[in-house]
């Protein structure tokens, strides 16, 4: 049996961490040519055993020119070889293209979710639906008692709707805090993004690295369109939150998402009451709007 041998080193323990690949799905999609120029397009030598890792910035941005040219199951499949990989679910409509590739895979991937406390039933309900249909078992992080109580003291439960601040110390208490311990011991990160759903995300690659969390981020379906995205949930009978059938193309936290209208973009619902074009919780993009003020007064209570 032909077995690939890929080295790569996330910076995470100082050393190369190698991955034998025997069987599965990618062989289908990456030749043993294809593995090695993992290492060539960075410009170095990877057969040599002591040849210096991969910085993770580089890892990035070949492993982004090499998804490219994968299908679904082959951007999950060499995001599973890299290392410990999670994928964050919303429940979102990609989110579950990606839930489906996994489950039906059987791909070695840790899937989780952010059970916020303001979901919408229809939400919470397809995560177990979502359980059952592909066999796979979607891990809920919940946020710190003490941080909610703490939040809803200084602002009120609903204190999101005064102001920018309070909104983001909302989402650093029921999303970041959460999705840090989601994703703790994680090498690999993958998320539903994709370029068509807001022109923040319009250059989102298919891979880069999160200096922040010191990991390598893949977005499988980013080159998706909602067209593509929806053909194929029809084809293959995907199950899908429906609430998108009634003008919610895109999901949160009930008291902060709102249907659309005709015309608008997807995220449009999204913390409708900012004026901010950019509006994002934090989760993918770094969030130069909060002050610290609004961030510490909670993370001090946990
Ligand atoms: S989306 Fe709204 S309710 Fe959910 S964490 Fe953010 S501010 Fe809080």
């Amino acid at each position: 049996m032909e077995r690939y041998l890929l080295s790569i080193s996330m910076g995470r323990n100082g050393f190369f961490c190698p991955y034998v690949r025997e069987t599965g799905i990618i062989k289908k999609s990456l030749t043993k040519e294809d593995m090695m120029t993992l290492h060539d397009d960075a410009g170095q030598d990877r057969s040599a055993p002591d040849s210096p890792p991969l910085d993770p910035p580089a890892l990035a941005e070949t492993l982004d020119a090499k998804l490219e040219s994968l299908d679904l199951a082959g951007r999950l499949s060499l995001a599973a070889e890299l290392g410990h990989a999670v994928f964050t679910t919303s429940l979102g409509i990609e989110d579950q293209v990606i839930a489906a590739a996994i489950g039906t895979h059987r791909l070695p991937v840790e899937v989780s979710t952010l059970e916020t406390g303001r979901l919408f039933k229809e939400t919470v309900d397809l995560i177990g639906e979502t359980e059952e249909r592909y066999g796979i078992t979607i891990r809920r992080f919940v946020p710190e008692q003490d941080d909610v109580d703490a939040y809803a003291a200084q602002y009120g439960l609903n204190g999101f709707y005064d102001s920018v601040e309070a909104r983001h110390a909302c989402c650093h208490v029921r999303k970041l805090k959460p999705l840090a311990k989601a994703l703790a011991g994680a090498d690999v990160w993958i998320t539903g993004l994709r370029r068509g759903q807001s022109g923040n995300r319009a250059s989102t690659p298919f891979a880069e690295y999160d200096a922040e969390r010191n990991l390598i981020k893949i977005n499988p379906l980013a080159d998706w369109d909602i067209e593509t995205i929806r053909a194929h949930v029809a084809a293959e009978a995907i199950p899908v939150n429906p609430l998108h059938a009634r003008g919610y193309p895109s999901i949160g936290c009930e008291p902060c998402t709102r249907a659309i209208k005709p015309g608008e973009p997807e995220r449009a619902g999204r913390w409708w009451w900012e004026n901010d074009e950019k509006r994002e919780c934090g989760l993918h993009v770094p969030d130069n709007h909060v002050p610290e003020s609004a961030a510490q007064p909670v993370a001090q209570a946990s």
